[in-house]
C-alpha cells in the first residue's frame, strides 16, 4: 500500500491552494501556505506562463494530492469511471469519493484522509459490522459504517463522543453517541466540495 510520505505542506505550496492535508493545522494560523502562499523550490515566486497541458497536469495532480492518491491509483479510477455510463470526469470524481478512507474523513471521525486512512487500515472501522481494513473499499448506499466496538474506549474515540459536527456532507450521517454513521446516498458531484475541473484531468489522460 504505496503512499506518499513527504512533506504535506509542500503540496499544497505546490498546487497554490489548500488541500487540507493536515486537519487542524489547515485551519489554524500555522498553514504553511498562508504563511508561504509560493511554490517549492528557488523559482517558486517566479511568475509562468502555463500551457494547455500544465494546466491539465496541474488539475490532476491536486485531484490526485487532495485524495492521497499515487498515479498508478488514481490512474484506475479513471480507467473504472470511462467504462461506466455518463460523464467520465464526474464518476471518476465520485468513484473516489467513495473509498471508506474518504467516507470516514467525511463522517469527520479522522481529521484528515491520511489521518482516516491510518483509522481504516489499523482495523479501527466496520462496515455492516465487520472490520474492512482497505482503504479503498468502495461504500455502497445504505452501508453502515462504526467504530469497531473493541476500539470505542480508546481515548482517540472517547475525545469523538458526544461531539457536535458542523460540516457532514447531506450523503452520509454520523452519530457521534455511538461512533455509527451511514452513508444514506451515492455521492453526486455537487457533493465533492473539491475545486477541481476534471474535465482538464480526462483531457489529458485521453490523449
Ligand atoms: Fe496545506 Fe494544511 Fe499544510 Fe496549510 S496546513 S499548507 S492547508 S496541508
Amino acid at each position: 500500500m504505496a503512499r506518499y510520505t513527504g512533506p504535506a505542506c509542500k503540496l499544497c505550496r505546490r498546487e497554490g491552494c489548500k488541500l487540507f492535508l493536515k486537519g487542524d493545522r489547515c485551519l489554524s494560523a500555522k498553514c504553511a501556505l498562508d504563511k508561504r502562499p509560493v511554490a517549492p523550490g528557488q523559482h517558486g515566486a517566479a511568475r509562468k506562463k502555463q500551457s494547455g497541458y500544465s494546466l491539465q497536469l496541474r488539475e490532476k495532480q491536486k485531484a490526485k494530492r487532495s485524495y492521497g492518491l499515487l498515479e498508478k491509483q488514481f490512474h484506475m479510477y479513471y480507467e473504472m469511471a470511462a467504462n461506466m455510463r455518463g460523464v467520465t470526469g464526474e464518476n471518476m470524481l465520485i468513484l473516489i469519493e467513495r473509498r471508506l478512507d474518504n467516507v470516514v474523513y467525511r463522517m469527520c471521525i479522522g481529521s484528515s484522509r491520511a489521518q482516516s486512512r491510518q483509522l481504516v487500515a489499523h482495523g479501527h472501522i466496520t462496515v455492516n459490522g465487520k472490520v474492512v481494513d482497505i482503504p479503498s473499499y468502495l461504500v455502497k448506499e445504505g452501508d453502515v459504517i462504526a467504530v469497531k466496538e473493541s476500539k470505542k474506549e480508546k481515548p482517540f474515540f472517547q475525545e469523538l463522543k458526544g461531539a457536535k459536527i458542523a460540516n457532514l456532507p447531506k450523503w452520509v450521517t454520523f452519530d457521534t453517541e455511538t461512533l455509527t454513521g451511514k452513508v444514506e446516498a451515492i455521492p453526486t458531484r455537487e457533493d465533492v466540495d473539491l475545486s477541481i475541473a476534471e474535465h482538464l484531468i480526462v483531457e489529458l489522460y485521453s490523449k
